[in-house]
């Protein structure tokens, strides 16, 4: 059962528990835990000052930098909702959001701010501007990430540090918050239509916080590895909100790329790391990648994009580390399945799908047909959770919620099933389906037999429009580094383990596969290619 009603209580006990335990490290920067409660302190009297108050909306504009965690805390302080922003985001879309959200202030990049916020701002109805730079808290800095940057003090806008240090000593009134207050807003990856956000409230955070850190507990003493982006809710939740709940280090490097990775995990040599199935793909495929890499570690999580069975059986081969699975959406604040730390998770075998896990503590998982009704075991149908980590709604969106989040019961838009033993498999996307002469192939199968082949790195499927059949299948592939294959290869090799309406009939290889900032690829744009083409 959680502790605390807000994550501010949680943050409140590590502090604590272990004020000079160091919080966040950045290249060699560190903030500890007590530096982190001051400087909050500092940013959250500034806001205060500024008018921010209970419910307001603070939009948080920034790659993985520690000041990241400083104005999540401040917001909150200051009695805020949270809305983190995907700084990849540029004009159209952050447009949407912000009229959406109506933030009073935003924390931003100086970067972001000079590049695209600082226009946006204003007609948004934006009043208050904090900005910061990456190079701030005197790192040394990684020049494959930062060869470019430099400091540019935006006009109008305070200094995240300078205000925060400032004010140091300065405690905000408390604003009373409970575990109902929302104290996160995110926009769902938003590939398609109107950006949606998700209202995950203190008590929804706080309780996944804290699953996660009965599992960080579980494995040694380490620190967490930052390799999910923080503004999507597996980097916040996994990673942040764990490293409060257990009171450890969370090593973050600005942003995901393979070869920076690999250095830090060497450097600060965490015990515990998460994070999108794709950027296991690209660790993977470094050059320079070996298991020493990888020796402080664990345990070692994906969730958020689907994990293909042969990618585990690689990794486990080459670098000696099981990858667990965790399934949820943004809706679930991270996390409604995982595989416990002490199993393993079973590969359905007629499919090949490698199962996402057990539902978590308090969470009940079912699967169910096109009337709501419950489906028996091994039954294909639309995946329904209810737990303490489905929001309550969408922001501002009556109609929406109505029809996802009914009684507490979150309609994912994800097809599955369950085994005898409990276990649940995520097929695909509902709307992903392939209507292939009147069968239905789900992509992920598909992809799931390329990702065996052993010159395949990464692979998305999708229905193109064909006279005879309505549609057909047809696979994106990108190649390992120095390996090759021609189209007809990989096609005989599906043709080997599928049904004949399930083999892709069409194979296009590519250097990359287009990908969100969160690293999943984009199925979608590649299937309006494909049909754009045909
Ligand atoms: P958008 O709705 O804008 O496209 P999104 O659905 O990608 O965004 P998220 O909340 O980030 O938004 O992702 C949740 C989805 O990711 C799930 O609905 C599911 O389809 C997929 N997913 C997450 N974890 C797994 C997993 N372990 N295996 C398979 N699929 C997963």
């Amino acid at each position: 059962e959680p502790r605390f009603d807000t994550v501010l209580d949680l943050f409140a006990a590590a502090r604590r528990e272990h004020p000079d335990r160091v919080a966040v490290t950045y290249f060699d920067g560190r903030v500890t835990f007590r530096e982190l409660d001051e400087l909050s302190d500092g940013l959250a009297q500034h806001f205060v000052e500024q008018g921010v108050g209970r419910g307001d909306r603070v939009a948080l504009y920034l790659q993985n930098v520690p000041q990241f965690a400083i104005a999540l805390l401040a917001a909150w302080k200051a009695g805020a909702i949270a809305v983190p922003l995907n700084p990849m985001y540029r004009s159209r879309e952050l447009t949407r959001i912000l009229a959406d959200a109506r933030p009073t202030a935003v924390v931003s990049s100086e970067q972001g701010w000079h590049d695209v916020l600082g226009e946006l701002a204003g007609s948004a109805g934006v009043r208050v501007a904090v900005t910061t730079s990456e190079l701030d808290l005197q790192t040394r800095h990684d020049p494959r990430l930062f060869a470019r940057t430099e400091r540019r003090p935006a006009a109008g806008c305070a200094d995240l540090l300078a205000v925060a240090r400032a004010n140091a000593g300065q405690r905000p009134p408390a604003v009373e918050l409970s575990s109902s207050d929302i104290a996160l807003l995110v926009y769902t990856s938003g590939t398609s239509g109107v950006p949606k956000g998700a209202t995950n409230t203190h008590g929804n955070v706080v309780f996944n916080s804290e699953g996660m850190a009965v599992r960080i507990r579980e494995s040694g003493g380490g620190g967490i590895f930052g390799l999910a982006p923080l503004f999507h809710i597996t980097g916040l939740v996994c990673q942040l909100g764990g490293a409060l709940a257990a009171g450890r280090q969370l090593d973050l490097v600005y942003r995901f790329e393979p070869g920076v990775v690999l250095d830090a995990l060497v450097e600060h040599r965490p015990c515990y790391m998460v994070g999108p199935s794709t950027a296991y793909m690209a660790l993977m495929n470094h050059p320079d990648v070996t298991a020493d890499h990888f020796s402080s570690l664990e345990l070692v999580y994906s969730g958020g994009a689907p994990l293909p069975a042969a990618v585990v059986e690689t990794f486990r081969a080459r670098f000696g580390h099981y990858i667990r699975n965790g399934y949820g959406l943004t809706e679930t604040t991270a996390t409604a399945t995982s595989v416990p730390a002490h199993l393993e998770a079973p590969v359905d075998e007629a499919s090949g799908t490698l199962s996402v896990g057990l539902p978590t503590y308090n969470t009940v998982v079912r699967i169910v047909d096109d009337e709501g009704a419950d489906l028996p075991v091994g039954e294909v149908g639309e995946i329904v959770i209810e737990g303490p980590m489905v929001v309550p709604s969408y922001w501002e969106k009556p109609a929406e919620t109505a029809a996802g989040i009914r009684d507490g019961r979150l309609h994912t838009g994800d097809v599955g099933f369950m085994d005898a033993q409990g276990w649940f498999y995520v097929v695909d996307r509902k709307k992903d389906m392939i209507n292939a002469s009147g069968f239905k192939v789900w992509p992920r199968e598909v992809e799931d037999v390329l990702y065996g082949h052993p010159a395949v790195r990464e692979v998305a499927v999708v229905g193109v429009p064909d006279a005879y059949r309505g549609e057909t299948v047809k696979a994106y592939v990108s190649l390992s580094r120095g390996a090759s294959a021609e189209p007809e290869e990989l096609i005989a090799h599906c043709k080997q383990q599928l049904a004949a309406y399930k083999y892709p009939r069409s194979v296009e290889i590519l250097d990359e596969l287009p990908k969100t900032a969160t690293g999943k690829i984009l199925r979608r744009q590649l299937r309006d290619t494909a049909r754009a083409a045909e």
